[in-house]
């Protein structure tokens, strides 16, 4: 007899976030472990079984997000740039066997965010839209008519197009990326090299010119980017989320300069309020909506 809730785990390259969403919506956080860039993905996967069976020792079913390639249907992370220890790992059948055969989906970490956001309604069940994050790198997907896009199974790497022949290297061995000109070390390489964004943010707001030159080289790039998705995709519009959008206002007049000088389609951008929790509670409801 399994319990009434279903299980959400982020994971990432520092923390595991636990949370659990109960069948009357409400969703409370559990344990935050560390993941570390040395602990083997089989150490913290049993970590998060008994934290998880030690709140819930049937849960209704699992869910996990995590950044990279993900074989959805076998619940399988193919590879992970920021992630490479767990490149390769079964996540699905190892965890489900950590937990006495409890049902576990996978999915990418920017999928399990978009369909957390769908399931509040603050992403529309109607029409196409993009969803995009901004952190360590880019993550993506397609949203249409309120299902997530996936392609031959895994479309939506927005990160990784080329928008730089020849560019910046990337993480994920190729060069020019577009997280390489857009995600949060951009940002750093545009300032100093070495500066926090909070602190070039801070510095922003007091009117550093060379902090302002580092968001408006940042917007520039990230424009560029959104311009070419909404050529190919032509979308109703974009939510941003990570912890870059925090800082929204000190990049989006440049993102939306650069966007509306490269395509026709109307810049209509909400940027999210940032949210430790989000994944955590997208991946919950992305079980729940598979049981
Ligand atoms: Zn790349």
């Amino acid at each position: 007899m399994s319990s009434n809730c279903f299980w959400g785990v982020d994971i990432g390259g520092s923390t595991a976030i636990i949370g659990h969403l109960g069948r009357d919506g409400s969703f409370c956080m559990a344990e935050v472990l560390d993941t570390g860039p040395c602990r083997q993905p089989a150490a913290v996967m049993a970590s998060i079984a008994t934290v998880i069976r030690r709140f819930d020792p049937s849960p209704a079913a699992v869910g996990v997000g995590i950044a990279g390639l993900v074989d959805v249907k076998r619940g399988f992370l193919t590879f992970s740039p920021n992630l490479p220890l767990w490149s390769g790992t079964p996540i699905a059948s190892s965890l489900s066997r950590l937990m006495g055969g409890a049902q576990v989906f996978v999915d990418n970490d920017c999928n399990a965010f978009a369909i957390g956001a769908l399931h509040k309604g603050i992403i529309p069940g109607t029409g196409l839209w993009l969803f995009i994050t901004l952190g360590t790198g880019i993550g993506g997907c397609v949203i249409s008519e309120g299902k997530i896009l996936y392609g031959t199974g895994t479309a939506g790497e927005f990160g990784h197009m080329t928008i730089r022949e020849g560019g910046r290297k990337c993480t994920c061995g190729l060069r020019g990326c577009w997280e390489r000109y857009a995600g949060r070390d951009a940002l750093i390489s545009f300032y100093d090299g070495r500066t926090e964004p909070k602190s070039i943010a801070a510095k922003a707001r007091k009117g550093d010119e060379k902090a302002i030159a580092a968001f408006n080289e940042y917007g520039l790039w990230l424009g560029r980017g959104m311009a070419n998705l909404a050529k190919c995709l032509a979308p109703e519009g974009f939510f941003l989320a990570g912890g870059l959008c925090t800082c929204f206002h000190l990049f989006h007049l440049e993102a939306k300069r650069e966007f509306e000088s490269r395509c026709p389609n109307p810049w209509k951008v909400v940027a999210l309020p940032d949210s430790s929790t989000a994944g955590a509670f997208g991946a919950a409801a992305m079980a729940a909506g598979k049981c």
